[in-house]
């Protein structure tokens, strides 16, 4: 098993984003191990990023789980929350101050609105039978098109001086949403999937950037932060496809260039849903301690037998 650090000579930056709400499985390690093998074939740098912004599902313990199981797969890293770097703090919980800087640029920019929805205004307006969703893709990726019950009437960059104007420097006990262009297609060139396009306004609604309860979303944090640590290729599953259409538009909006995108087909269980945390049988720790080796979990035939 491979775990020779690549050296930082050239300029590629990779980076790996476990998000500590349970441990990890199959379907990470092979992404995982892919971000490290691209990394490692541009003799480039690999970050290691904890995101654990969400305080009521994030686990100091899994934390410490990742990071123990990506090294048992033969994974190393540059730069991250074990080892400090240029960019550090590497934890997602403690760069809320560069979220804030990110919120009050899109604020400024006439790009975002507060939205006073309860879960239950949106499950009204939205009447139409929705297929429960959450078995199959994150409910971040796959959320209804936002009706548009508090997006501003008016264009929103003819509104920001209003909003700028109140000085409001905190996003307060309210969420926001990201206005997307309504009929623009995002496409891009998926470096293992090939060319995506996804259309503002159908594919995916305005979205949520900060919550009510003071938490940054994943697709503000997620791009604040590529941007920040100067990631160039992002390399990660398949499910956060319609995801990188909303940040490639938060990245254009905040001003920053794009990465390249390499998305990673999902590994699915024998009933075809794809592999979540609570497949616990096939936790890397439960193989493990079955006795199976890192080279057993990146080759074996899927769906492994839970
Ligand atoms: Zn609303």
């Amino acid at each position: 098993m491979p775990s020779i650090i690549p050296s930082s000579a050239s300029a590629y930056r990779g980076r790996l984003a476990p998000s500590p709400t349970g441990y990890l499985h199959v379907g990470h390690a092979r992404t995982f191990f892919t971000a490290w093998q691209r990394a490692r074939d541009a003799a480039g740098s690999l970050v290691m990023r904890m995101e654990d912004l969400d305080p009521d599902r994030c686990r100091a313990e899994y934390a410490r789980a990742a990071l123990e199981d990506l090294r048992w797969l033969g994974i190393r890293w540059h730069e991250g929350p074990d080892k400090g770097g240029p960019f550090a703090p590497y934890e997602q919980s403690r760069r809320h101050y560069i979220y804030l800087a990110a919120w009050r640029r899109l604020l400024r920019g006439g790009f975002i609105y507060p939205c006073h929805c309860s879960r239950k205004d949106l499950a009204a307006a939205l009447s139409a039978p929705h297929e429960n969703s959450h078995d199959k893709l994150e409910p971040l990726d796959d959320e209804p098109v936002y009706p548009g019950i508090c997006r501003p009437s008016q264009n929103t960059a003819a509104q920001a001086p209003s909003l700028a104007g109140q000085k409001l420097d905190d996003p307060g006990p309210t969420n926001w949403r990201f206005r997307v262009p309504d009929g623009e297609t995002i496409e891009f060139n998926d470096l293992n999937l090939g060319p995506q396009r996804f259309v503002a306004g159908v594919d995916f609604g305005d979205f949520v950037v900060w919550r009510r309860d003071g938490v940054p979303s994943y697709q503000l944090a997620c791009v604040a932060d590529d941007a920040a640590m100067r990631i160039t290729e992002v390399v990660r599953g398949a499910d956060l496809l319609k995801s990188t259409a909303r940040q490639i538009l938060l990245h254009r909006a905040l001003g920053f260039d794009n990465p390249g995108w390499f998305h990673c087909r999902l590994v699915v269980d024998h009933n075809g849903r794809r592999l979540a945390k609570r497949h616990d049988a096939l936790s890397l720790r439960a193989l493990r301690q079955r006795g199976l080796t890192p080279m057993n979990i990146l080759s074996a035939e899927l769906p492994l037998e839970a």
